[in-house]
C-alpha cells in the first residue's frame, strides 16, 4: 500500500460538510476582497499566536515582504538570516534590493546558531529573520538579546510553526513581526495561497494594513507605495473553518513524531529529530531524520520504489544557489547547513497517518539500511 508524504484529501473530507454551505453563502454575496471574514480570521489567528494585531496577506512570502517594507528596508541594507530554509526567507530580502547575510545553523534544531549572529552585524544591518524550521522554534532568547543590543527589529519566519512555543510563549508574537503561511502543506493550510503578519505594535499594524492595499488610506490617497498583498475572503473562510481543528491536528502530528521516535530507535545510521528544551511546543510541520554514512539518497530512492513519500528539505542551501552567486559565498562557508542538506529526509507526518502506516515507513527504513 502506498503512503503519500502528505494526504490533504482526508482533511478535506472531515470538514467538507461544514465548509461547503459557508462557501455557497460567500459566493451568493459576491464579496471576495478583504471584508468581515478576513477581519474575523485576523482576530482569531492573532489570539492563537498571542499577538495583538494581525494582517492577512496573499502568501507567507508576501508576509515577509510586507514586514520588510514596513521597516523601510531596501538597497544597501543587510538582513541576517539562515541559509537553510525555504527560498522565500532570503528571496523577500532581495526583492526590493536589500542583501541577505547568512549565519550557519545549529545542527540539532536546524535553526540559526545564535552565537554566530553578533559577528555578522555591521553598520548596514537592518533586521534579523530567525526561521522556526519544521515547526520547532529558534532560540529566541539569544536572537532577541542580540537584536535589542543593536536596536534591530526581529521578523520571525513562522511559516512552518503556527502554534509553536518558545519557553511557553507562542511564536510569531515574540519579535516585531511574525510571518505565517497558509500554503496547503503548512499546519493550517488554505485552498491556494495565503499568509498573515502578526504584530504587537498598533502603529506597525496600521502601516501593514495600508501597505497591503497599495499604500492607500483613505481610498485613492496614497502616502506610501504599497501593492496588492490582500488575502481573499474565500481563503479566510476556509481557514476559519479549519482553525478550530488546529490543536487536535497538531497533537496528532506530535503523536506521530513520538511513534516514529520509538519505531526508529536503535536503527543504525538514523538520527531522529531532537527538540531543544526551550522549544516547549514543537508543532512538527515536518518530521526530519538524518541518515548518516552517505546513504540518504539511496534511502530516499528506496522509499519511493516502495510507494512511500519522503522529501529532502532542502537539497541546496541558499548560499550555494545560482541566483545568490553574486553574494560571494562558497562551499564550506556554512558547514552545518551543507551537512543538513546532504543528510536529512522528511517522512510523512500528516495528522491522519495511521499506526500501521508509521510502522510500514519505519520497517522500510530499517530494511533499506540493513
Ligand atoms: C512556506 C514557507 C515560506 C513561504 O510561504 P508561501 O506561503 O509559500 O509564500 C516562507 N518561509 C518558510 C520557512 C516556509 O516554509
Amino acid at each position: 500500500m502506498s503512503i503519500p508524504l502528505l494526504d490533504l484529501k482526508q482533511q478535506y473530507a472531515a470538514i467538507q460538510a461544514e465548509l461547503l454551505p459557508r462557501l455557497e453563502e460567500l459566493c451568493a454575496s459576491q464579496q471576495f476582497i478583504l471584508g468581515p471574514k478576513v477581519q474575523e480570521l485576523e482576530e482569531k489567528v492573532a489570539q492563537v499566536c498571542g499577538g495583538a494585531f494581525a494582517c492577512g496577506v496573499s502568501s507567507g512570502s508576501d508576509a515577509l515582504q510586507i514586514a520588510l517594507m514596513a521597516e523601510g528596508i531596501g538597497p544597501g541594507d543587510e538582513v541576517i538570516t539562515s541559509p537553510y530554509t525555504f527560498f522565500a526567507t532570503a528571496g523577500a530580502v532581495c526583492r526590493y534590493g536589500a542583501t541577505p547575510v547568512f549565519v550557519d545553523i545549529d545542527p540539532v534544531t536546524y535553526n540559526l546558531d545564535v552565537g554566530q549572529i553578533e559577528g555578522k552585524i555591521t553598520d548596514r544591518t537592518r533586521a534579523i529573520i530567525p526561521v522556526h524550521l519544521y515547526g520547532q522554534t529558534a532560540e529566541m532568547g539569544g536572537v532577541l538579546a542580540v537584536a535589542r543590543r543593536h536596536g534591530l527589529p526581529v521578523i520571525e519566519d513562522a511559516c512552518q510553526a503556527i502554534g509553536a512555543e518558545w519557553q511557553g510563549k507562542r511564536v510569531a508574537s515574540l519579535g516585531d513581526y511574525g510571518c505565517l503561511s497558509f500554503f496547503p502543506s503548512k499546519n493550517l493550510g488554505c485552498f491556494g495561497d495565503g499568509g498573515m503578519v502578526i504584530c504587537n505594535d498598533p502603529a506597525k499594524a496600521e502601516k501593514l494594513k495600508i501597505l497591503r492595499n497599495h499604500g492607500m488610506a483613505p481610498q485613492y490617497h496614497h502616502h506610501l507605495i504599497g501593492s496588492n498583498f490582500r488575502l481573499d475572503a474565500l481563503q479566510a473562510l476556509v481557514l476559519l473553518t479549519k482553525l478550530p481543528y488546529l490543536d487536535q491536528w497538531t497533537q496528532a502530528r506530535q503523536e506521530n513524531a513520538r511513534d516514529y521516535d520509538r519505531l526508529l530507535q536503535g536503527v543504525e545510521g538514523v538520527e531522529t529529530p531532537k527538540t531543544a528544551s526551550y522549544a516547549t511546543r514543537h508543532v512538527f510541520n515536518q518530521y526530519v531524520i538524518r541518515i548518516k554514512g552517505g546513504r540518504r539518497d539511496s534511502v530516499w530512492q528506496g522509499l519511493k520504489e516502495r510507494g512511500i513519500g519522503s522529501a529532502v528539505y532542502y537539497p541546496i542551501p541558499l548560499h550555494l544557489q545560482e541566483c545568490f552567486r553574486s553574494l560571494g559565498y562558497r562551499e564550506g562557508d556554512f558547514p552545518e547547513s551543507e551537512r543538513a542538506a546532504k543528510e536529512t529526509l522528511a517522512l510523512p507526518i500528516f495528522p491522519e497517518l495511521t499506526l500501521a502506516q508509521k510502522e510500514e515507513v519505519a520497517q522500510a527504513i530499517r530494511e533499506l539500511l540493513a
